[in-house]
């Protein structure tokens, strides 16, 4: 399977993703109904979203008699997983632990989910430090101003 996760789309394009992830194959007209109930778009603008996407080469294209059925190779956890890495890299390792706690306030967790962070963090307790070390270059954070 080919990772592609390196590839950038717009959220216009990841509405479209989106169908097709859940629906792991996907005729143009079944994502166009879907974006035409949440987006209000009409058929010429999803066909848009979804010619770039294949040109980017996160849609594969099928015929099937007189239409085409379009599927990703790109796993969804995959591309998110490394849209988050991407947003990551761009902070001090020193307010990550803040965002990751900010995102944790924000959002609603089953048992399972929260066993599962538990579990984390009972490892990272051990593995913790009193202040992490800023890797960011002098110019580009607060902490290098202070130090
Ligand atoms: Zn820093």
């Amino acid at each position: 399977m080919a990772i592609l996760t390196d590839t950038k789309i717009t959220d216009s394009e990841w509405e479209v993703m989106r169908v097709v992830w859940a629906n792991q194959e996907v005729t143009s007209k079944e994502i166009i109904e879907v974006l035409e109930q949440k987006k209000d778009w009409k058929p010429a603008t999803t066909k848009t979203f979804i010619g770039r996407l294949v040109k980017k080469a996160m849609l594969n294209t099928k015929k099937a008699g007189n239409k085409y059925l379009y599927s990703t190779d790109v796993s969804e956890t995959d591309f998110v997983k490394s849209m988050l890495n991407e947003l990551f890299d761009n902070i001090c390792d020193r307010q990550k632990g803040e965002m990751i706690a900010y995102l944790l306030s924000q959002i609603t967790l089953s048992f399972a989910d929260l066993e599962k962070i538990e579990s984390i963090l009972n490892k990272k307790r051990k593995q913790a430090v009193h202040l992490v070390p800023c890797n960011c270059i002098p110019g580009q954070c607060h902490c290098k101003i202070i130090e």
